[in-house]
């Protein structure tokens, strides 16, 4: 990248950040846009980076803006340059991920962000709804669903004291309530396996995680199902 194009991106970056973002720990920060842009990213963090740019239209504005520097200039960029953007990285589809940024504290869960509805007791509150009631203190365990194809995905993420966390995966079929079986999933952080298990009931649990940010593969007999991206901070 030319000089040139990476301080334009940085100047649209910093402008961007300053009039869109609210909460700007959920977003990549300026030098990891910068480097996805460079293709320096390890697969894994540009997983990352590529799921949340189907989801969030701010950082996809931004990215949009790299391809197309004439747009440098406007405020808002055209949906059909969004969509364009997002055709580049073949995200036209919908999102392939469930993305979660959490918090923990002792014996409270916070949600930054999800783009997955949440389960709150017996009501459950769509993604939506969640970002305009700035619902985000949970007790110490959250319960956050998505519907990918032909899947519904429940994801269960437990605090252990602010320092580590469980999460119990469970996949069902989204007609019908069928268990999934030959479930896999695959617990992956810095393009490193951690762990994998292979499951008959459609669920699947990983204990004592340490805080940090990590993706979990979901497949069915060598099919790819879904990927979930949690980022859970203290
Ligand atoms: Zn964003």
């Amino acid at each position: 990248m030319s000089d040139k194009t990476e301080g334009l991106i940085r100047a649209v970056y910093r402008k961007w950040k300053k009039s869109h973002f609210r909460e700007a720990d959920a977003h990549p920060d300026e030098e990891t846009f910068a480097c996805f842009l460079e293709g320096r990213l390890s697969t894994e963090e540009s997983e990352c980076l590529k799921a949340h740019l189907a989801v969030c239209d701010d950082c996809a504005g931004i990215y949009a803006l790299s391809l197309n520097a004439e747009a440098a200039e406007l405020e808002e960029v055209p949906r059909e340059l969004l969509d364009k953007a997002r055709a580049a990285l073949s995200l036209k589809d919908k999102p392939s991920a469930l993305e979660a940024f959490l918090r923990l504290k002792e014996n409270i869960l916070e949600i930054i962000k999800a783009n997955g509805d949440i389960l709150l007791g017996q009501e459950l509150v769509p993604a939506a709804l969640l970002r305009s009631r700035e619902i985000k203190d949970f007790k110490d365990e959250v319960i956050i669903l998505k519907d990918f194809q032909d899947i519904r995905l429940e994801v269960k993420i437990e605090n252990k004291g602010g320092k580590y966390f469980n999460v119990m995966l469970q996949a069902k079929h989204k007609q019908a309530p069928y268990i999934l079986k030959d479930l896999r999933v695959t617990l992956i952080k810095d393009d490193l396996e951690l762990e994998s298990y292979l499951s008959d009931t459609g669920m699947v649990s990983f204990e004592h995680i340490l805080l940090g940010k990590y993706r979990l593969e979901i497949t069915s007999l060598e099919n790819r199902l879904a990927s979930v991206i949690l980022d859970v901070k203290a």
